[in-house]
């Protein structure tokens, strides 16, 4: 068969490559260097990188970074990294920066054009200007507006020499403010530039005290790189009358017109819900907060904890990235918003890890279970495909021994006639055994913990068709230590709690990670372990994976030692239906 077909050969991702149907597809990928990149940005990668791949053409990655105070520079190699991990190599990495002189150069031809001029007035003259609240009253000009141009350059030059403070001048755009038919307040004279308190940058260091903002840059940039398709999400649909005219001024475009210059396109935003995206919200959780007297403890390890949302949390969660692309996809692209919960992606990672990875025997609580008749010929090696169904090849040799670790909640002490599993008189199947067994007797410490059990062998018992569990032999049993995850807080709209006054840690669920300190797994995981390179942090995607059967999927995670393994779960077996 045909198979799918592609997102970018139907819908709105075909339109727009028709409505600019050029030969070399240049698009790019303009991520603020001020955060880690979130789920939502898999979907703005997915775009940009796929649509030139789609037509054979190339996608840039610019570091959109006109924001000096907000700048880290681990935020450019997280980003890079995770670009690479999704699968995709930027055909060219760029910096807004990389054109601060020849904007500043635009800046003053716009000036000259008499389409901009340095305004003085403060943020609320700038608003009543602008109609006042809800912009309900009239609009109008400042005296600025109309001072020569003359003037107006010999302040922006002021501006840029440090004449003024963060806040006394701006460079403003001369748009239609003015105009009482124009409804679009992107049209109402934004600014282009501005003074930085914080004005050191990392890569143009102390030379420029002032900053052009987004909406001046971008359109220059995409211009400048050559970029054939702009796409970006809906919040900057009534932006795209000011990239236009900005363009229009400086003659790369032509009015109503796409032949010339870049082509701006919107696109509806993924959201998903039952979590925090919000980079301010997320590095309260990461750092903890203080709010008056109160102490809010940090809620996660760090950016890349596997409970958020964050592309680098999902990547140690064992999320592959393939399977994460392939969700992106399936949601589609249109320019209507999409919202998911938490279980719509965890069911699709769940099917390709279904058909992608190798089964296990793990035992999250063990308790310790002596087969008293076994005997020396028992003892044997038992071959295990990796998937009993063959769609995964491979297979690992599993012991078996006299002495094995069950899982403490596949034993009661006394069994109800629901019961399925072991108990005194009970018979359980132990996967991939050939005999059941029946418990005999068992032992408890001083606390009333069960610490041993004792059974025997019950052939007898695969008549009544037993239920069957896992189990890992005792004397080649791997230590590991297990964590699971659940949703970080009890509700499922976590961003209208109260996140000004540290309401929100009051939501937080103590249990959103549950760790097992003395699980044990088979000794198969040895194997996968030599099989794979245990580099969950480089750009690869090649983590070991597995299905624990009865328990979880997982993966092993970047905290394991050669002493201890460490797992993280990365999606249950079956969707939770307890929330
Ligand atoms: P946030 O405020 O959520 O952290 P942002 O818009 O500030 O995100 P940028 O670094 O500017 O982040 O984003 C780079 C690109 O990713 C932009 O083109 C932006 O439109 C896109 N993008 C950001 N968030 C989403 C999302 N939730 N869904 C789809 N695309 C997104
Ligand atoms: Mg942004
Ligand atoms: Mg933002």
């Amino acid at each position: 068969s045909a198979g799918p077909v592609s997102i970018f050969a139907e819908g709105w991702l075909k339109r727009v490559y028709e409505e600019k149907p050029v030969k070399n597809v240049r698009t790019r990928f303009p991520p603020e260097p001020n955060g880690y990149l979130h789920i939502g940005h898999c979907k703005a990668i997915a775009v940009n990188f796929g649509f030139a791949k789609h037509h054979k053409g190339v996608c840039l990655l610019r570091y959109d970074d006109t924001n000096p105070e907000k700048e880290e520079e681990k935020y450019f190699t997280s980003i890079l990294d995770i670009i690479k991990w999704l699968g995709f190599e930027p055909h060219e990495i760029t910096y807004s920066s990389d054109n601060f002189d020849r904007l500043y150069e635009l800046a003053e031809e716009l000036i000259q054009k008499n389409k901009a001029y340095v305004c003085h007035c403060s943020r609320e003259e700038v608003n009543r200007q602008r109609g006042g609240p809800d912009n309900r009253g009239s609009r109008y000009g400042c005296e600025h507006r109309e001072r020569p141009i003359e003037e107006s350059i010999t302040e922006f030059r002021a501006m840029r020499d440090g004449k003024y403070q963060a806040g006394e001048a701006y460079l403003r755009m001369k748009q239609s403010l003015t105009d009482p038919k124009e409804g679009n307040p992107q049209m109402w004279d934004l600014p282009a530039y501005r003074v930085v308190k914080e004005n050191h940058h990392h890569r143009t260091g102390n030379k420029w005290r002032i900053y052009p903002t987004y909406d001046f840059t971008h359109c220059i940039c995409d211009a400048m790189e050559d970029i054939t398709q702009s796409m970006c999400t809906t919040e900057f649909q009534q932006s795209r009358v000011s990239y236009d005219w900005l363009l229009e001024q400086l003659d790369i475009k032509v009015p109503k017109s796409e032949e010339k210059g870049p082509m701006q396109r919107e696109y509806g935003r993924l959201n998903v819900g039952g979590t925090i995206l919000s980079k301010r919200r997320i590095l309260m959780l990461v750092e903890g907060t203080k709010v008056g007297d109160k102490v809010i403890p940090p809620a996660v390890r760090g950016w890349d904890d596997p409970r958020l949302y964050t592309l680098v949390a999902l990547r140690r969660r064992g999320i592959p990235a393939q399977a994460l692309l392939k969700f992106v996809e399936e949601l589609g692209v249109t320019d209507a918003l999409t919202e998911i919960q938490p279980p719509r992606l965890e069911a699709s990672i769940r099917k390709h890890l279904e058909r992608t990875v190798p089964r296990q025997m793990l035992v999250l609580e063990p308790v310790k279970v002596v087969i008293e008749d076994f005997a020396t010929e028992d003892d044997q090696e038992i071959t295990v495909p990796y998937d009993p169904k063959g769609g995964i090849p491979g297979e690992r040799k599993i012991k078996l021994g006299k002495e094995i670790y069950i899982d403490r909640t596949d034993f009661r002490e006394v069994a109800d006639a629901d019961y399925r599993r072991l108990a005194p008189n009970k018979a359980v199947g132990l996967l991939n055994v050939a005999f059941p067994i029946r418990a005999t007797s068992f032992e408890k410490d001083d606390n009333g913990k069960v610490t041993l059990i004792k059974a025997v062998k019950a052939p007898e018992a695969l008549a009544e068709k037993p239920a069957y569990i896992q189990w890992v032999d005792v004397a080649s049993a791997v230590p590991v230590t297990a964590r699971q995850y659940k949703s970080l807080f009890k509700t499922e709209s976590p961003n209208t709690l109260d996140w000004k006054t540290g309401g929100w840690a009051d939501d937080l669920d103590p249990n959103s990670e549950i760790i097992f300190e003395n699980a044990v797994i088979e000794r198969g995981i040895k194997t996968l372990l030599k099989e794979h390179t245990l580099n969950p942090s480089g750009s690869s995607d090649d983590l070991i994976r597995f299905q624990a059967v009865r328990t979880a999927y997982f993966c092993v995670d970047v905290d394991s030692t050669e002493e201890k393994i460490v797992l993280n779960q990365i999606v249950s077996l079956r969707e939770d239906k307890a929330k």
